[in-house]
């Protein structure tokens, strides 16, 4: 277990010679726990050492921590995964920096979705992932944007099979896979050939793909048709074309065998792709997401995202349970991650990554994509994050 040294506090507190033996850096007291993926529910305290969760007890005696908080009141859930952010600072000018959205998020790990090509991933390690308190990953894009404009599209995208590959072969501490975008929006760039690239390269790199869906063509069986087993379908509930719900609102069948495969279906919000009616039409129909996931950029940063906690309240107002929506933003998102030991849930000897919820009843405007309104009784805010054992502070 890591722990701080005897002379890192030594500095920083007069009364070190009593406080040495302090086995807890941080309490966390009175909170009401929830980690739905281990059915805990519980009224209890948690000790932290270090970055790591080191007890979890009915009470803790204060005098043992070097910190406190007061959780009385609150939900203390893990930390939140956002399995779909744009956190890399591209020319786009379209990624947001992660930290001070964390700290007033709950969201503990982002995991950008393809801001970045595979010659930007050395940038993305050293300027986004490396400085930052929040933990963060990502899945990049297929090629750089880069094109000649006199190259055949499909032969430059190809182009991009090799290098991509490579590089996260090499980065597999912090890039989980390909994203990829198709559908006939963006001037028709992103074709179904150009998906048959991106599944020709996972499948000689043996890596995961996350496929955005937006407008047809290609069909949602074409496009299903090439996804397999720990891919990631994201804009879920959007209310396009190319679509997992149909016209007359039922979940396409090709939608339903693709997630009987072990396709991951994600929400990723962003400013165009949730959409109140698709959400509520495939959650009648039983077709419940698996990860609930922002796609917060500079667009949408100032709605109809805001943040988490936002886009949570939504999946609670169409009828959600609150362990259901703690369920997809936590364990689910952090099995698709997979790339630390209870992340997502609350454990010792797990990462001591938390968020502190609170549930607020009233009334509350909630807008969707299209710009539909609804008025929810309920919703979810953040009242503080803790990453690697340490509280972020709001700025
Ligand atoms: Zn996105």
């Amino acid at each position: 277990m890591q722990r701080r040294t005897f002379l890192g506090l030594a500095g920083a507190l007069p009364a070190w010679g009593q406080r040495r033996w302090l086995p807890y850096d941080l309490v966390i007291r009175n909170g009401e726990l929830r980690d739905p993926s281990q059915g805990l529910r519980r009224q209890a305290d948690i000790g932290i050492a270090g970055d790591k969760i080191a007890a979890i007890e009915d009470h803790i005696d204060p005098a043992r921590a070097i910190e406190t908080i007061d959780a009385k009141g609150l939900l203390v859930t893990p930390g939140l995964v956002d399995l779909h952010t744009h956190c890399f600072h591209s020319a786009t000018g379209l990624g947001v920096e992660a930290d001070p959205i964390a700290a007033r998020s709950g969201v503990t790990t982002w995991v950008d979705a393809g801001s970045f090509a595979w010659d930007q991933t050395a940038g993305f390690r050293r300027f986004i992932v490396q400085p930052a308190q929040a933990r963060i990953y990502g899945y990049v894009y297929l090629y750089p944007n880069d094109r000649n404009p006199d190259e055949d599209v499909i032969k430059y995208v190809r182009r991009g099979i090799e290098p991509t590959g490579k590089t996260v072969e090499k980065n597999r501490d912090i890039l989980l896979g390909v994203k990829f975008q198709v559908g006939s929006n963006m001037n028709g760039r992103y074709s179904l050939e150009m998906l048959k690239a991106a599944r020709e390269l996972c499948d000689r790199f043996q890596l995961p793909l996350m496929a955005h869906i937006s407008f047809a063509p290609p069909s949602t069986a074409e496009v299903m048709a090439l996804m397999k087993k720990g891919d990631v379908v994201t804009h879920c509930y959007n209310g396009h074309s190319l679509s997992i719900v149909d016209e007359a609102g039922k979940v396409k069948p090709e939608a339903r065998e693709a997630r009987e495969r072990g396709v991951w279906f994600d929400v990723g919000h962003g400013l165009g792709s949730f959409n109140f009616a698709a959400a509520k039409k495939a959650l009648d129909a039983g077709f419940v997401c698996d990860s609930i996931s922002t796609d917060i950029y500079n667009l949408n940063l100032n709605g109809p995202v805001y943040d988490m906690p936002t886009t949570m309240s939504k999946l609670l107002y169409l009828g959600m349970s609150v362990e259901d929506v703690i369920l997809r933003t936590t364990a689910n998102p952090a099995k698709v991650v997979n790339r630390m030991e209870g992340m997502g849930q609350i454990k010792v000897g797990g990462p001591a990554d938390l968020a502190l919820l609170e549930v607020e009843e009233g009334q509350f405007r909630l807008i969707d994509s299209q710009r539909n309104a609804v008025s929810a009784t309920k919703r979810f805010v953040s009242r503080g994050t803790i990453v690697r054992g340490r509280r972020m502070r709001v700025v």
